[in-house]
């Protein structure tokens, strides 16, 4: 891995990820956000995966919970493991928390690696920094393509914000040609502005009972 300023002035190399033989070590992986969840979901019996089901409540009882879709459907079972998301329907069961604005806008597209005029053809993640820009590469190694992320500061919390190319390339005004190159190339861009949520007090509420029914997903 490689931090570097704007203008491709090397300031930290380092191994990525740093394995060692300290278990207390936090082990950082890179991996394509839908490899990961292909690798989950093939572990899984195709019969127990259920798509379209956007879930719009979770009720608790004392030894049963009832999730209710959007689609008419419901479903009791002895434990629902919800994992939704920021905007969590099951969360607010047991915890109400409000997703907080970092001040941060993410830029994201995926190209293949030849697009990048060789600066992410030798799978090494770089992070090209200039003052509260940041330029990632990440590269996507078996599949020969690069994930671009720019992180810009924004005043605008919309959640997925109204973002020109135009509007992109003045961040990058400092980087270096190859950098903006690339992202004048590049046709589509993912926006987000990025949100977090203060650390959960609970994770779960009371009703864990002896199991009854188990691994099925839901999933919208
Ligand atoms: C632009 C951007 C870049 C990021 N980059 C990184 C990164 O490089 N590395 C990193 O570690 N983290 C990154 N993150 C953060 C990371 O994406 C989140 O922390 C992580 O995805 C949270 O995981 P999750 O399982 O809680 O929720 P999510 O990944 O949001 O998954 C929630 C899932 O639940 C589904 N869902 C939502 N509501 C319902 C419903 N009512 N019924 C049924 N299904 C529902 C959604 O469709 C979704 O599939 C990034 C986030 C953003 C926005």
């Amino acid at each position: 891995m490689e931090i570097l300023t704007g203008n491709r002035d090397l300031l930290i190399k380092e191994e990525c990820p740093l394995f060692t033989e300290n278990s207390d070590e936090r082990w950082a992986r890179l991996i394509h956000r839908a490899d990961l969840i292909n690798t989950l979901i093939s572990q899984l019996p195709p019969e127990s995966v259920h798509l379209n089901h956007k879930c719009e409540r979770v009720i608790t009882y004392n030894d049963y919970a009832e999730a209710h879709f959007t689609n008419g459907i419901s479903v009791d079972a002895d434990l629902v493991i919800s994992a939704d998301g920021i905007h969590s329907k099951a969360r607010s069961i047991f915890c109400n928390v409000t997703p907080v604005y970092s001040g941060y806008h993410a830029y994201r597209a995926i190209i293949n690696e030849e697009a990048t005029f060789g600066l992410a053809s030798d799978n090494t993640l770089r992070i090209f920094v200039d003052g509260q820009v940041q330029v990632y590469l990440l590269p996507l190694q078996y599949r020969k393509q690069i994930s671009v992320d720019i992180t810009v500061p924004s005043e605008d919390p919309s959640w997925r914000p109204d973002i020109e190319k135009k509007d992109i390339l003045k961040h990058l005004r400092n980087f270096d040609p190859k950098i903006q190159q690339i992202v004048e190339s590049i046709e589509e861009f993912n926006c987000r502005a990025l949100y977090d949520i203060d650390p959960l007090e609970r994770w779960s509420s009371n009703c864990i009972p002896p199991a009854r029914r188990c691994c099925t997903c839901y999933a919208s």
